[in-house]
């Protein structure tokens, strides 16, 4: 039996007036509470009992979330919309924006963003009294999925009308997965202005459908089995023409344009219309196919979503809306916090790129603002205070794992394999491709504890080998404990893919608790 002092029913009751109060004020939209970190600093006992700071997560929220996010990675179907996205979203939340190439040494306590070659995204809220040794909570994701690039060069010859396209696989797609699928075409262009400058512009032919590698009809015997070669057998079709006299005739302009002679004229002009802009001013660009096709609840009861592009789309969209659902509260002076969530580009081909989780953003970010003449008004040497920041802080790498296949149940580890609507799994494996200790999913056990969220393990049997994602890379380059853990799914690296349809609510639900809660708990975890 514990011991009960004066301070724990003191405590108590605290928690059971706020308690009432949520009740009595939370409307049916969700909405965080009153209780923000520096709040809980002050009730400390407070945030010792069971006390979850956002109370009203009801059947509305789980279904909202699901609609939004069906609609996020319909809108935003290349990694360079999905920044874009975010970088929109991050604005209306009161997010400022930091450019990477400018001093920062001037900024003050508040909510921030900054972007590296428009596909990684470091988004952070640091309050007036943090220290060092307050480190930081942070949750690290990566928001490419796997797709298909064109080529530097991707005119084809025709083949009897035929006209093709050269494209390359983005961390092994062209598998038979991607034939007889409706292939939409987008990313971003860099477009040259008068003036000579050079900006960003997005493209996305959604709903259209520009193309289709066309799978071989089994009728043809021995050539329609696999395995194909993804260099001559994959190549997606893009149109037909009937002979010379359908080609387009390029203008003068067209001929100066620097990507004239390395892609179809018809794309070229395709893309340019589209983006509102002339074929000439297009420098460079990069652009993919991908699923067209939306994403949809299913199921009998809509248990599931159906949807392309989860791994990982899906922990990135739930990672920032709970930074921001945590953070919605105005930042009050004695507000000692640092919350960071960091999302990567790369992840799918070895993170190893500057946009990558092995380019070093998140460390970027951590040191700038160390160094800033607030956080270090008498500018003495960072280094040791960064070591400081980097003992006391938690770094959950949220990833997809696996959930349980009903078809294939002898591949899975018995009490490791996730079910769907059930609550975030924690990936685990004792070869350290995940991150995560024993310490890390105790503490992670007691914060799921502390805001009412249920937990899973995945962990893969000793006869298969396991997969892996940023968490080892990150707390290898920072020293800081990792947890890697995600929203699990079936189907990963399929086109198409499912997850519970209250998952996307259960995980959004898990990152706000956690950068709302991770101080407080993680302070139960004396020097270990
Ligand atoms: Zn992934």
């Amino acid at each position: 039996m514990p011991n009960t002092t004066i301070e724990d029913i003191a405590a108590g009751i605290t928690a059971a007036l706020i308690s009432k109060l949520q009740e009595q004020t939370l409307g049916a939209t969700p909405v965080t509470t009153n209780v923000t970190a520096d709040k809980v600093d002050k009730v400390d006992k407070v945030d010792k009992v069971e006390q979850p700071v956002v109370s009203n997560y009801d059947d509305k929220y789980f279904d909202k979330l699901a609609e939004k996010y069906i609609d996020f990675t319909y809108n935003n179907p290349t990694i360079y919309h999905v920044v874009d996205h975010f970088k929109h979203q991050l604005k209306d939340a009161g997010f400022e924006y930091l450019p990477e190439p400018e001093s920062w040494s001037d900024i003050k306590p508040g909510k921030y963003f900054t972007t590296r070659n428009g596909s990684s995204l470091v988004a952070f809220v640091v309050g007036k009294n943090w220290k060092p040794v307050k480190g930081f909570g942070a949750v690290g994701s990566h928001i490419d999925s796997l797709t298909t690039i064109l080529k530097p060069v991707s005119k084809k010859d025709n083949v009897d009308g035929y006209e093709l396209l050269g494209i390359a696989p983005y961390a092994g797609t062209l598998g038979n997965l991607w034939w007889d699928r409706d292939l939409g075409i987008g990313g971003r262009l860099l477009v040259k202005d008068s003036k000579g400058k050079v900006s960003q512009h997005l493209v996305d032919s959604t709903p259209h459908p520009i193309a289709h590698i066309p799978t071989l009809a089994p009728h043809f015997g021995d050539p329609a089995v696999g395995p194909f070669n993804t260099e001559t057998k994959a190549v997606p079709v893009i149109g037909f023409s009937q002979g010379k006299e359908d080609d387009p005739v390029p203008t003068e302009a067209e001929k100066r344009a620097p990507l004239y002679g390395k892609h179809p004229l018809k794309l070229l002009r395709y893309i340019a219309k589209k983006a509102n802009v002339g074929v000439e001013s297009i420098s460079q660009w990069d652009l993919q196919l991908f699923d067209v096709q939306k994403g949809t609840k299913g199921g009998l009861n809509n248990e599931f979503i159906f949807a392309p592009r989860v791994d990982d789309r899906v922990c990135s969209f739930a990672a920032l809306n709970g930074l921001i659902d945590a953070t919605k509260e105005e930042l009050k002076d004695d507000n000692s916090s640092f919350t960071i969530v960091a999302l990567y580009d790369n992840e799918e081909i070895g993170s190893l790129t500057r946009a990558g989780a092995r380019g070093g953003l998140l460390e970027s970010v951590v040191e700038r603002v160390v160094a800033s003449k607030h956080y270090n008004p008498d500018e003495v040497a960072t280094q040791d205070k960064l070591r400081l920041v980097y003992a006391n802080s938690i770094i959950l790498s949220a990833d997809v794992n696996h959930l349980l296949n009903p078809n294939f149940k002898e591949v899975y580890l018995e009490n490791h394999s996730p079910v769907p609507n059930k609550g975030v799994a924690i990936a685990l494996d004792p070869n350290g491709h995940f991150a995560t200790d024993s310490i890390g999913l105790a503490f992670v056990e007691a914060l799921a504890h502390r805001n009412k969220d249920e937990l899973q393990y995945f962990q893969i049997r000793n006869d298969a080998r396991s997969g892996g994602s940023i968490g080892p890379a990150i707390s290898s380059a920072t020293g800081v404990r990792t947890i890697d853990l995600g929203i699990p799914q079936l189907s990963m690296h399929s086109i198409r893919a499912t997850v519970g349809s209250k998952d996307i609510g259960l995980g959004t639900k898990f990152f706000t608790g956690f950068f709302q809660n991770w101080r407080s708990t993680y302070d139960e975890f004396v020097d270990l």
